[in-house]
């Protein structure tokens, strides 16, 4: 009795000294990642790639603007947060994921900080830095397995695999005029499949737009209040499985689903402004990339999707449907060949390669055609450890998702909307693999 007397006088006091505590440490994160906002838009100005979504408030930009940072400013500042948010002595789980998340981004902006002042790290340094992983290392081997696989089913030929293999994929281009139409219509039907299990802001939008000149396949800018500009490169050839693919990784419910659901709930509802900048080179994008590539097939169960494909996409763009089966079964050996692109990304920017020996290696064992070559070591060039993400991400969320042990569609889908509205850390994933 008397205990719980005691307790009683002495619990108010706890809770109160607890929740004086939560306030101080709220009032110390809101200021880091208000810094931290400010030291990623001056970044920016070093580094055009760095900022790829901001959506907070101007007064933050203006605020960036005025202090003109330098890159050694902008360095010794983000350490002094760091150091203020690390030494954190925090109680509650969101506050702790917060600080966590804080502690990522500016330790990923320091990475990208120390390469713009030309500190040399190796390619798997830097994706440990930047991204908290190291994609693994597969040899020829690995590789030999698929491509003889490539092999046994491509038409035969006199030419090598890749020349085979472009010309069995030139039945399956989309031609120009119908680019359009297909890629609306597979968009349609990604968002509808999504809206079946996740809740949407109500003005969500995107907008659609084709270009050319770039290093990449498509892109998705968000633009903010739950917008999207996306942009697809029709430099090259765009084949009759891509629509779905960038459909779900651009769109629905892969990036757009993505960036809309960080800007209502953390921005918008908890006030998290660190949120409201989507820092490329930062943890952020190895959840983003790996979540849009995992949404795919959550999205499309494979029989659904190709049922979907053959009946409605192929006639849309006046492809013939004899060989779709085929074709299908090639484009996914394609993708277990995937894993060559940070390969050969490693050691051309480790310089144990050359730019020829890099281009001859992804026309061989990555079976491109010499223009899609030269994209992506443009592509490498410019994003460099970024590429692991899509990879690696996509294996470490299907991971993830994986032990979940969802038994239905409407609980896979649960889950993956989950880990939109909460993502992981890489340490996160990691602990779950
Ligand atoms: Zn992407």
């Amino acid at each position: 009795m008397k205990r719980i007397y005691i307790l009683l006088i002495i619990l108010p006091f706890f809770l109160l000294s607890c929740a004086k505590q939560d306030s101080k440490n709220i009032e110390i994160l809101n200021k880091a990642g208000e810094n931290f906002v400010v030291l990623a838009l001056s970044l920016g100005d070093y580094d055009e790639n760095y900022v790829d979504a901001y959506f907070g408030p101007d007064s933050l930009k203006t605020k960036a603007k005025a202090l003109g940072l330098r890159l050694d400013d902008i360095k010794s500042k983000a350490k002094e947060n760091l150091a203020k948010i690390q030494v954190l002595n925090i109680k509650s789980d969101s506050l702790e994921y917060r600080k966590n998340f804080l502690i990522n981004f500016y330790q990923s902006l320091l990475a990208r900080a120390d390469f713009l002042s030309g500190k040399k790290t190796t390619f798997d340094e830097e994706s440990k830095a930047i991204y908290g992983v190291v994609a693994p290392h597969f040899d020829s081997k690995f590789y030999a397995g698929i491509l003889s696989s490539l092999d046994s089913i491509l038409p035969k030929g006199n030419g090598t695999i890749a020349q085979r293999l472009a010309d069995f994929k030139k039945l399956f281009i989309i031609p120009e005029t119908k680019v359009d139409t297909v890629f609306k219509t597979a968009i349609v039907k990604a968002h509808q499949q999504t809206l079946k299990f996740i809740k949407m802001p109500a003005d969500e939008n995107f907008k659609l737009e084709f270009v050319k000149g770039k290093s990449w396949g498509a892109y998705n800018w968000f633009k903010g209040n739950s917008q999207s500009l996306i942009q697809v490169n029709t430099e090259v050839p765009i084949y009759i499985d891509r629509p779905i693919d960038l459909a779900c990784h651009e769109g629905y419910p892969g990036h757009h689903v993505f960036h809309s659901t960080i800007e209502r709930d953390y921005v918008k509802k908890r006030g998290w402004v660190e949120f409201s900048i989507y820092p490329l080179f930062s943890p952020m994008s190895l959840v983003s990339e790996g979540a849009a590539n995992a949404g795919i097939n959550i999205a499309f169960e494979k029989t659904v999707r190709r049922k979907f494909e053959k009946q409605v996409l192929f006639p849309l763009a006046g492809i013939d449907t004899t060989y779709a089966d085929k074709y299908f079964k090639v484009i996914e050996l394609l993708t277990e060949l995937e894993n060559a692109s940070t390969d050969i990304a490693r050691d051309y920017l480790d310089g144990k390669i050359s730019k020829e020996k890099a281009k001859d290696l992804l026309i061989n064992y990555k079976l491109q055609t010499p223009e899609r070559a030269d994209m992506n070591i443009k592509f490498y060039e410019i994003y460099r450890s970024y590429i692991i993400n899509y990879t690696l991400g996509q294996k470490m969320i299907e991971n993830y998702l994986a032990k979940k042990n969802s038994k239905t569609e409407k609980d896979r889908w649960q889950e993956y909307y989950k880990l939109l509205q909460r993502p992981p850390l890489p340490k996160d994933l990691l602990t779950n693999e």
